[in-house]
């Protein structure tokens, strides 16, 4: 018996992760699923939304599922990525047939992106140009400008390391080997905006390149961020692994999961040290639509899959992710933003039945 840890977070996160437990349970699947106190609920009993005993709980686990994040929650996730250091953040995506994609010849999309996602400018360091200019007085951007003449503003710093590129650079490594026994083609496709960012992005890219002409049997190329977001519409079917800086990889996965049919089926895994993993969908709590009943269930299934195949139930992973192309081939038990009228529930208890009957 596995014991999987599963937090909501808040808005449609919470709706997906609970009908998603109910279907691994119903599932008869070997886990034990706990739910310990997180989000605005912890805030109000425990005075935090990520409480120690939520965060052990967490830590002790075989598996942990995350719903999604929103401005009562960020704590959740800031401690289960950053704090807990999962740099890596895996998002296969695929394009199962009966998805609604804008794309005319979506078939054959099938690839992973993998983000950077404790680098570059996402974490958040900013600050007074004042302040700034004070310390470094001699700082120039490239067309010679000083950081006093701008005046009043503020600023951002970018962080590039060669040990950060380097890991994540062989984890695209591990990751494209993988798909290669596969039959996928073994290729590494890296994002940057090196020819702008030449120190940061370059050291990226450098590293990037280095790491994967030596493992001998990958594959390599390199696009600028504008160039790949662009190549991730129109070629598709050609990328294999994509890995990309922090803030290319948030923008780039969103885009990436609306070729495919949407921001409601893109599942992800985050990676870190000390076999240190948890899995969430990509998208957020969508305050929108949260309350309704009408959330797209399956970026949470298809990461609770990931976590199956993570935890070592890898044929229950694939049984599972077959349940969900099974649905949509099928075409029947929809959410509306996939052109149905099914809700939540409706279209996991489907799920669950085309996983029972499998
Ligand atoms: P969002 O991902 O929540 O929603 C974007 C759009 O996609 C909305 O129109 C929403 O209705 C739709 N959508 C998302 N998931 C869907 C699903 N499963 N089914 C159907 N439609 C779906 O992004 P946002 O609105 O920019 O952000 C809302 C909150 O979520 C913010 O507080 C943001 O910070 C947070 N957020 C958290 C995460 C995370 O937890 N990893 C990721 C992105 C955004």
């Amino acid at each position: 018996m596995k014991t999987v840890v599963v937090l909501g977070g808040e808005g449609i996160g919470i709706e997906c992760v609970d009908a998603t437990c109910e279907l691994l349970t119903a599932a008869g699947l070997p886990i034990k699923v706990l739910t310990p106190p997180q989000g605005a609920a912890a805030q109000k009993s425990h005075g935090t939304p990520i409480p120690d005993e939520t965060k052990q709980a967490a830590v002790n686990a075989d598996g942990v599922l995350f719903g999604a994040a929103g401005p009562d929650s960020t704590a959740v996730v800031s401690w289960l990525r950053w704090e807990m250091g999962a740099w890596a953040g895996v998002r296969p995506i695929r394009f199962y047939p009966g998805m609604r994609s804008p794309l005319a010849q979506p078939e054959g999309i099938d690839y992973v992106l993998l983000r950077e996602n404790s680098e570059g400018l996402y974490p958040g360091r900013e600050g007074e140009l004042a302040d700034l200019a004070r310390v470094m007085p001699d700082l120039r951007d490239r067309s010679g400008r000083s950081i006093k003449e701008y005046g009043d503003g503020r600023f951002a710093v970018k962080v590039v390391t060669p040990k950060g590129a380097e890991r994540i650079a062989r984890f695209a490594c591990k990751l494209a080997r993988a798909r290669k026994a596969q039959g996928k083609p073994g290729k590494v496709t890296c994002v940057t905006k090196s020819n702008v960012l030449r120190h940061t992005d370059g050291l990226f890219q450098e590293v990037a390149e280095r790491v994967v002409r030596e493992a001998g049997d990958l594959l390599f190329e390199h696009f600028h961020v504008d160039d790949a977001a662009r190549r991730l519409v129109r070629f598709p079917t050609t990328m294999d692994v994509v890995v990309c800086m922090n803030l290319y990889g948030d923008i780039l996965s969103d885009l990436a999961a609306e070729t495919a049919g949407g921001l409601g089926l893109a599942p992800s895994g985050c990676f870190g040290d000390n076999g240190w993993a948890y899995f969430e969908s990509v998208h957020g709590s969508a305050p929108d639509i949260a309350g309704r009943g009408i959330a797209n269930p399956t970026a949470t299934i298809l990461s609770a899959a990931m976590m199956l195949d993570h935890m070592g139930m890898s044929a229950e992973a694939q049984r599972l992710q077959a349940a969900v192309a099974r649905i949509y081939r099928d075409g029947k038990t929809l959410t509306p933003d996939q052109g149905g009228s099914a809700t939540t529930r409706a279209m996991t208890d489907a799920i669950l039945a085309a996983y029972r009957n499998s």
